[in-house]
């Protein structure tokens, strides 16, 4: 599994530099982080005019009535009781808050209840720019994975809890992009199954047509999520909550280019199943034998 970065359009970058710029400033950045204090989704209650200005430990009304005109509409609203932040503004303290710099965190620990699937020995993981990384520190025939996992959540995770944290993270995420459903922002998402990549890497690429987020996954990890393939693994004898690596090899292969079909065969203890995907990963069959 592995996740990059891929660039936005162009109609994005002004959208997203004009909801940059808004923040250009320390009074707006106040009146927000003022604004989230109490913040209760829905149901948040309203700042008033001069409970937000006393809040940013302002005097001068003009000044603070330009800023927070600025942001209203975008990260404020302004309802019958005052002022509160809009969703757009709670995303973005998120997502700085999932990402803070200022706390750095260097991580490289031998997991030692997990084995390499192909020599054995016990993987590393590592934290770098942001993507955890599990790979094997003796051989290069098991290529590992890397996924994206916010800072924030290193505060409560020794090595071990940590990649159960990131499995189950990967299992949602790319659970429902393979749905259609953008895990960050929520926009339509594509499959790309292109057959050389599925032949040659047993991989597909999920992407969103709007964010930075992409992910090449094999097909079977993006198919977990659903009732039917977890109950057909059980069936099986294998468990369709453990770790990617741990399940025998599953064996995609494309049965059909126009219109583009996929065939994904695993075999466990008591069977095997076969998965039979649209071009959209929808299921036309599912067999065990
Ligand atoms: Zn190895
Ligand atoms: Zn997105």
């Amino acid at each position: 599994m592995d996740f990059g970065e891929s660039s936005t359009g162009a109609a994005d970058d002004v959208d997203a530099r004009e909801a940059f710029d808004l923040l250009g400033h320390d009074i707006r950045l106040e009146i927000l982080l003022a604004l989230l204090e109490d913040w209760l989704a829905a149901h948040t209650k309203p700042k008033s005019y001069a409970e937000l200005m006393d809040a940013v430990g302002m005097e001068d009304s003009g000044k603070f009535n330009y800023h927070l005109d600025k942001l209203r509409g975008v990260y404020v609203r302004q309802v019958e009781d005052g002022y509160v932040p809009t969703a757009s503004a709670t995303a973005l303290y998120r997502a700085v808050l999932a990402h803070r710099p200022t706390d750095s965190v260097a991580v490289d620990q031998t997991l030692s209840t997990a084995t390499c699937p192909a020599c054995g020995a016990e993987p590393q993981l590592r934290y770098d720019r942001g993507f955890v990384t599990v790979d094997c520190p003796d051989c290069s025939e098991w290529e590992g994975f890397t996924y994206p996992f916010p800072q924030n959540g290193f505060e409560r995770h020794n090595s071990e809890q940590l990649l159960a944290a990131v499995s189950e993270r990967v299992r949602h995420e790319v659970g429902l992009a393979r749905t259609g459903q953008c895990p960050a922002c929520a926009g339509p998402t594509t499959v790309d199954l292109r057959p050389e990549q599925v032949e040659d890497d047993g991989w597909i690429e999920l992407a969103c047509d709007s964010c930075t987020f992409v992910v090449g996954v094999d097909p079977l990890t993006a198919l977990l999520t659903d009732d039917r393939v977890g109950a057909a693994l059980r069936e099986i004898g294998l468990d369709p909550l453990g770790h990617d690596w741990e399940r025998p090899d599953s064996q995609p292969s494309v049965s059909s280019r126009d219109p583009p079909r996929l065939s994904v065969t695993v075999t466990g203890p008591s069977g095997t199943v076969t998965l039979t995907l649209t071009g959209d990963l929808e299921f036309e069959a599912i067999d065990t034998e």
